[in-house]
């Protein structure tokens, strides 16, 4: 933790405490989690009411054991004797690392309270507890919130609200009240205002330091360490769209993330502006797409073209087409063996066969997990004659992260205005120690505390002090696969 604080035993009255029970790791990023307690500590132990932001987990692995996965534990809270009872769980969106605990408790036969989060991250919970065959008595009740709404009917708190964060796919920030104390959580963000997307509601922000909001902030830490801002979606559209316009006669393909509802837009415009068919592989792209085209904004309205024309590749009709008028968009820019983009290069796919007519965009980040698959899948490629494959890179970027860089870190922290300190959220140690470094010296700003997982801020009208209270580690648990994914999780802690 940081230096310069108090670190205080115990104390007594009403206040808000601070308490990460994952994502911020030690190493990598998973299972972002944050406990949330208005009350007090006592005898070691907070008692009061409790809520989380965020119920993620880490990737599932292979280990001698079977398959095996890291999430929070969160039994203590969910017991009947908890002194702080879990009360709500406000999920920010629905990626893996911030929703799929969730699954892995209610298929272990835990009673979860109530889950607040948008209209889209809802609809992939439900998708992914369908895919996890959990039966619906066994789901929590699951209430909608949009931006903009503050709910006030959580016991002990004095409201919570939902502020629309630019991301890769619909995300909310929550501001938090509680014993006269307010908490922002960033989740994952970006301040870029060029998405196709729902982009960050930066007049809300501002009204938050405005109005002297926000006591503590948390802040998405996962590009502390880099300089600068996000590439802005813009741009990428443009480099996408001057490499479509050197191939009019190719088919073209672009590889992403199925999760990634940005990127999807943004093929969905490449399609529009080159005249040609949107073509989809793969059931990540499809089920984000159905989530997108049920909400306010589906995908014809983002990319503002009615004539847009989308086709499931399993539609007879793309058989048809000539590669001139397609545009496929294949999931599995991590090289992940079973996604359609893999399978096609392996010529395992019925719908494609790729050859000299095409012309391949890797449309994500190069990383050390990735890179080695990505580059035997481009062999691949290369010996079937496709002899155009782009990556991404930094001269000519066909992708941009939707984590906000270091400048733009500090720009919203400046937005926001907190009053007592800063925490880093999301993100491994030393990703949480470069956003220390990053706001080191800035006069105008707070000082960035250290908070590993499990160690517990309290926040009250005196500022923020340090306390000895301790919450569990990570849990990990065996997913045994019978046709489906099951967490065996003990009851008891
Ligand atoms: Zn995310």
């Amino acid at each position: 933790m940081g230096d310069g604080l108090k670190l205080v035993a115990s104390g007594t009255g009403r206040a808000l405490f601070y308490q990460p029970r994952g994502g911020c790791n030690l190493e990598g990023i998973g299972s972002n989690c944050t406990l949330l307690v208005c009350g007090a500590q006592i005898d070691g132990r907070l008692k009061g009411d409790a809520i989380l932001i965020d119920l993620g987990a880490h990737p599932a692995r292979w280990t001698p054991e079977g398959m095996t996965q890291s999430f929070p534990d969160i039994r203590d809270l969910l017991s009947p004797e908890s002194p702080a009872p879990l009360r709500a769980i406000f999920l920010t969106h629905a990626h893996a690392d911030h929703d799929e605990a969730v699954v892995r408790y209610c298929e272990a036969g835990f009673r979860l309270p109530p889950i607040y989060g948008e209209r889209e991250t809802l609809e992939h919970l439900r998708a992914k507890l369908r895919g996890c065959m959990v039966a619906t008595s066994s789901w929590p009740e699951l209430r909608e919130i949009a931006p903009g709404q503050r709910v006030e009917t959580i016991p002990g708190f004095a409201g919570v609200e939902a502020v629309a964060m630019g991301h890769t796919r619909p995300a909310l920030g929550f501001l938090v009240k509680a014993a006269g104390q307010g908490i922002f959580l960033s989740a994952d963000f970006k301040l870029d205002q060029t998405t196709l997307t729902r982009p960050t509601d930066m007049a809300r922000l501002h009204a938050m330091k405005a109005g002297g909001e926000v006591d503590l902030l948390c802040l998405d830490s996962t590009r502390a360490g880099q300089d600068g801002h996000t590439v802005p979606e813009a741009q990428i559209r443009a480099n996408r769209l001057m490499l479509a316009d050197k191939f009019p006669n190719h088919r073209l393909n672009l590889i992403i993330s199925g999760h990634n509802d940005e990127t999807i837009a943004g093929a969905a415009w490449l399609a529009s502006q080159t005249g040609r068919f949107l073509v989809h592989h793969g059931t990540a792209i499809e089920t984000s797409l159905r989530i997108t085209n049920a909400g306010p904004q589906p995908l014809h309205t983002l990319v503002n073209d009615d004539e847009l024309q989308v086709f499931s590749a399993r539609a007879s009709i793309v058989k048809r087409l000539s590669p001139s008028h397609v545009l496929n968009v294949l999931a599995g820019i991590n090289g992940e063996k079973l996604a359609s983009f893999a399978r096609v290069c392996r010529g395992e796919s019925e719908h494609l066969r790729f050859g000299a007519e095409d012309v391949v965009l890797l449309c994500g980040s190069l990383r050390p997990w990735n890179k080695g698959k990505l580059e035997k899948l481009a062999d691949l490629l290369r010996a079937q004659g496709v002899e155009h494959i782009y990556f991404n890179n930094e001269e000519f970027p066909l992708h941009a992260t939707g984590h906000e860089q270091g400048d733009g870190l500090v720009t919203l922290a400046r937005h926001v205005g907190p009053k007592q300190a800063i925490v880093g959220l999301h993100g491994s140690e030393a990703q949480r120690e470069a956003l220390c470094r990053r706001f080191t010296d800035l006069a105008d700003l707070p000082e960035v505390l250290r908070v590993d997982n499990g160690q517990t801020l309290r926040l009250d009208g005196a500022g923020v002090t340090t306390t000895s209270i301790q919450g569990p580690a990570l849990i990990q648990a065996t997913i045994r696969h019978h046709g489906s994914a099951r967490a065996a999780i003990p009851q008891a802690a």
